[in-house]
Formats: structure tokens, C-alpha cells, sequence
């Protein structure tokens, strides 16, 4: 496993620390979303053996830095912070996958996920950033959202669901609505997956040809795919008119699993490290509780 190199973890320069991962996927206009390589692993210099224990190095940290987050939350003096991850991709980009990682990571407790999907008609009858609102996070807690208010840009763009005056306007409105989210204390992180059209067929190929994977399989799919350059633009359109370093979207190559699932933990990381969250000072003397508490030891007795 280690090929004399060491583990992954002894190998992690200065490239491989989540600062140094967010600087590397940056959404940059100047390259846009096509100029980003979906089979390259920036930040990463190993092998896939390698990436799924620096993936499961890192469940451990992403838990402790939730953790951190929630007890930064009870401090008195009122310094409450949440975290949203947006995820963004085609079908097949492996939302999903990245979405079982994380939440593997950290537990219910402390993350919650919602895939955003067709408006239901309840959802549909709603301002649409109501489903929305209803999910940011209590303090103290992360949201991941799989597919996202962005919808509202992409799906309703692609598919022609609203004319162009509806979708267009939601750009500056989107903007406002997660400036409004971080002026209060709740970082708005986004990531949009990108995998290459030949792995894509892959994936999809795998829905249609596995049993246990046709319950994946949707014809529309297909369509979306046929479609796959007017796609790459309204991403485009999305990262260009939303990206803010307040609220900035990253872009992950994503032909390969295990560093899409690392490289978004990371990114979590960093986003959680730069809070500068502190844990409570404690509440009573930790002398005398100890104190106390021994006392309890000694007058203990059987019924
Ligand atoms: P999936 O993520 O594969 O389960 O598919 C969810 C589907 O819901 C995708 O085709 C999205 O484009 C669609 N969708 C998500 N949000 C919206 C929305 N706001 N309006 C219309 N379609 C949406
Ligand atoms: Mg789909």
C-alpha cells in the first residue's frame, strides 16, 4: 500500500492542506469549467489506494471540526455559525457518493442532507426559495444540499420552464439570499462536479446494464446529455454571475471518485478551519466539579 513512499497522510505537503486545495479548485473565470482537466487530482499526488486513506484520514477530522462548530455555537457571547454545501453537477457526476462520505463523516447529528429534486406541488406553489430556507441549518450545523436553488437558474433555463424574464433575475436574487446567509454567520461553500462526457457514458452505461443499478437509470438523462454544450454554458453562466469570494464555488474533477469525495472534504476543512471556531471556556470551576465528582465515587453505595 505504502510503495516506500509512505502514507498518504506522511506525504501531505503544503499543496495537499485544505487552504491549499481551495486555493487549487477555485472556479476560475479565465480557464471557465471546460478548461478544467475532470481526470486530474490537484492536490493530490498519489493513487487511488492512497486517496481512500487520505479519504477515511480525513472522516475524522471533518467530525472533530463539526464538532468544533457546534460547541463554538453554545459560547455565550453569541458567536453562532452553520455551513451550507451546495453540490452541483451532471447526472452521473457522483453528487450523491460525495454526499455518503460526508455524512458518513459526521453523523446525522451533526449534518444533514437534502436532495433537491422536481418541485413537489406544494414546493412549486412557493416563492422558490422557500424549500430552501426551510433547510439552512440550525447553528452549530452543516447542510448539504445535492442539487440546490441553482436549479431554479438551470433546470427551469434548460427544460424551458419559465421564460428567460423569470430565471434571469434569480442570479442577483440568489446572490442576496446567500449574502444575507453569510452576513449572519452561516458560510454558503458550492461545488460544481465535473466529470468528462466518456465517463459519463460510463456511469450511465453501468444504470442501464446493472440490475441493481437501473433504479438510477432516467430516460431524461439521455436527453440532458445530448444537450451536454448548452449544459456546459449555463454552468458557465452560473459560476461566472455567482461566484464570490463571500460565497465562492469550486470546481472539482470528478472523473475520478475517491479525489472528488477527498477534495470536497477538504474543501469542507478549510471552510470550517477559517472560521476561527472556539470552543466554550467551561461554564463552572474544574477544580471543584472534579472535586465534586470524586465525592460521588466515595458515597456511591449498593441498594
Ligand atoms: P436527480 O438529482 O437525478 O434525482 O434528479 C433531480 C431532477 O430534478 C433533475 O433533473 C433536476 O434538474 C430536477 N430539478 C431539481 N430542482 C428543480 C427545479 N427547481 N425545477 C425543476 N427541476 C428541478
Ligand atoms: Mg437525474
Amino acid at each position: 500500500m505504502t510503495r516506500g513512499r509512505g502514507t498518504s497522510a506522511g506525504r501531505a505537503g503544503p499543496l495537499t492542506d485544505p487552504a491549499g486545495v481551495a486555493a487549487l479548485l477555485r472556479y476560475d473565470a479565465d480557464r471557465g469549467l471546460t478548461g478544467v482537466d475532470t481526470s486530474s487530482t490537484p492536490g493530490f499526488a498519489g493513487r487511488k489506494t492512497d486517496g481512500l486513506l487520505a479519504q477515511d484520514a480525513d472522516a475524522g477530522l471533518i467530525r472533530r471540526a463539526q464538532e468544533r462548530l457546534h460547541a463554538h455555537s453554545l459560547r455565550p457571547d453569541g458567536a453562532r455559525r452553520a455551513l451550507i454545501l451546495v453540490l452541483q453537477g451532471r447526472d452521473a457526476s457522483g453528487k450523491g457518493g460525495v454526499v455518503r462520505h460526508l455524512s458518513g463523516s459526521v453523523g446525522p447529528h451533526g449534518l444533514e442532507t437534502t436532495a433537491f429534486g422536481v418541485p413537489t406541488q406544494e414546493e412549486a406553489a412557493h416563492h422558490f426559495l422557500w424549500r430552501v430556507q426551510r433547510r439552512v441549518p440550525p447553528w452549530g450545523r452543516i447542510a448539504v444540499f445535492d442539487r440546490s436553488h441553482y436549479e431554479d437558474i438551470l433546470a427551469v433555463r434548460m427544460h424551458g420552464l419559465a421564460p428567460r424574464s423569470v430565471w434571469e433575475p434569480r442570479y442577483g436574487m440568489i446572490r442576496e439570499f446567500e449574502d444575507g446567509l453569510t452576513a449572519n454567520g452561516i458560510d454558503v461553500v458550492k461545488v460544481m462536479l465535473t466529470v468528462s462526457q466518456g465517463e459519463q457514458a460510463e456511469r450511465l452505461r453501468e444504470r442501464i446494464t446493472v440490475p441493481e443499478k437501473a433504479w438510477k437509470h432516467s430516460a431524461s438523462d439521455l436527453a440532458d446529455r445530448l444537450r451536454w454544450h448548452e449544459y456546459a454554458e449555463a454552468f458557465e453562466d452560473v459560476l461566472l454571475r455567482t461566484d464570490d469570494d463571500s460565497a465562492p464555488w469550486y470546481v472539482v474533477p470528478s472523473n475520478r471518485k475517491w479525489y472528488a469525495r477527498w477534495a470536497v472534504g477538504r474543501l469542507l476543512l478549510h471552510h470550517l478551519d477559517s472560521m476561527g471556531l472556539e470552543f466554550p471556556a467551561p461554564a463552572f470551576d474544574p477544580a471543584a466539579a472534579e472535586e465534586e465528582l470524586d465525592a460521588t465515587t466515595a458515597l456511591i453505595t449498593r441498594p
